[in-house]
């Protein structure tokens, strides 16, 4: 419970807010979390979505939040119910890469380079290994459901201003994604995505494009569907499906798995990555109250969650200050 007994309020209920108040909750204390979007209406249920190596800062704490998510992840692999599950896959460039790989990538247990005939035409280089797949959809009713069953109450109501959060309670966490560029931090950006959905034509294993490119081909599947990306647009507020975007990710991804040429479309997504100079974990004082800062995962929000979330919780309860950002 806060200092005033108070529930703890999260605000924002993506991956992010809803993996924090799951820690929260299950630790026993009494948690409200507030959202402007239902869930599966956020940029968490549009991501593809896989574990992988982040590519972020700070580095070191990227790394340990990373190792930690990887963890849960492949333990809730064991729990169809979840969402989750582990797949082989390929992750290729189109330039020859160096010898030098992510500290991340060597948390996959059967991470090796790719033989010459693995690698789709056009492609230089590339590693093949195992990794926790999130359906995303699923697994944030997952995470809904967990929240729930420890006493969490989840609001469908925005919050204006961060002066309204410490109004309601002493101790709140920022878990606003993109949102953070309104609620104090005009520093994050979005990094517009758009993703295509379709029947699973047959596809059980994942692929994902090395590239600085904006535009790259990930193919994720998940039982009857396959989510196909991507696009990556720094600067783009634009919240709705564009017209051609979806028939490029489909070329593009086609020319990996041919089958994915005519795979019947169920849908498409838009989601805005909370683009930011480093992730943002750390405690600020305001207005008298504790606000711990959980937010600017970019492209990796769902891989490290679950560090994030522990190590976010763990502020809130004022073990390990940590302030400066
Ligand atoms: C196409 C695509 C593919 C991706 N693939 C991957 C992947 O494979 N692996 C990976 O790790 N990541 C991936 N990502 C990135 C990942 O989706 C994000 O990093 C992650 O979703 C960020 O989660 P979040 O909870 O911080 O933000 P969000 O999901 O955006 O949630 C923010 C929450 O805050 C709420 N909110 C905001 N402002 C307010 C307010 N004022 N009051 C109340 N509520 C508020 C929103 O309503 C929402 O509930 C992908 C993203 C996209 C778009």
């Amino acid at each position: 419970m806060s200092a005033s007994g108070k529930p703890v309020l999260v605000v924002g209920a993506g991956v992010v807010g809803l993996t924090t108040g799951v820690v929260l909750a299950e630790s026993g204390r009494p948690v409200r979390i507030r959202t402007a979007d239902r869930p599966r209406d956020t940029t968490s249920a549009a991501a593809g979505a896989m574990w992988g190596p982040a590519l972020l800062r700070p580095a070191d704490r990227v790394l340990r939040w990373a190792t930690r998510s990887h963890a849960e992840f492949t333990a809730l692999a064991e729990d169809p119910e979840s969402g989750v599950h582990l797949a082989a896959g390929t992750m290729a460039s189109r330039a020859v890469l160096g010898d030098v790989v992510p500290p991340e990538a060597r948390l996959i247990p059967d991470l090796r380079r790719c033989t010459r005939d693995e690698l789709p035409t056009g492609f230089a280089d590339g590693y093949r290994g195992t990794v926790p797949l999130i359906d995303m959809p699923r697994y944030l009713d997952h995470l809904v459901d967990r929240f729930r069953a420890a006493g969490g109450e989840l609001l469908l109501s925005p919050v204006p201003m961060l002066a309204d959060a410490v109004a309601e309670s002493s101790i709140v966490v920022n878990c606003t994604g993109v949102g953070a560029h309104l609620f104090g931090d005009p520093t994050v950006r979005p990094v517009r995505g758009q993703a295509l959905v379709v029947r699973n034509p047959g596809i059980d294993e994942y692929f994902v494009e090395l590239t600085a490119s904006d535009e790259f081909a990930a193919i994720m599947p998940h039982g009857d569907r396959v989510v196909l990306g991507g696009v990556a647009v720094e600067h783009d507020w634009n919240a709705t499906p564009l017209r051609g975007v979806g028939a490029g990710i489909r070329r593009r991804c086609a020319e990996i798995d041919p089958r994915l040429a005519d795979a019947e479309e169920i849908g498409e997504l838009v989601g805005l990555r909370p683009g930011r100079e480093s992730v943002r974990v750390e405690v600020e004082r305001y207005e008298g109250a504790r606000v711990v800062h959980n937010y600017g995962h970019g492209g990796s929000g769902v891989a490290l969650s679950w560090g994030c979330a522990r190590e976010a919780a763990e502020l809130a309860v004022g073990a390990g200050e940590r302030t400066a950002s």
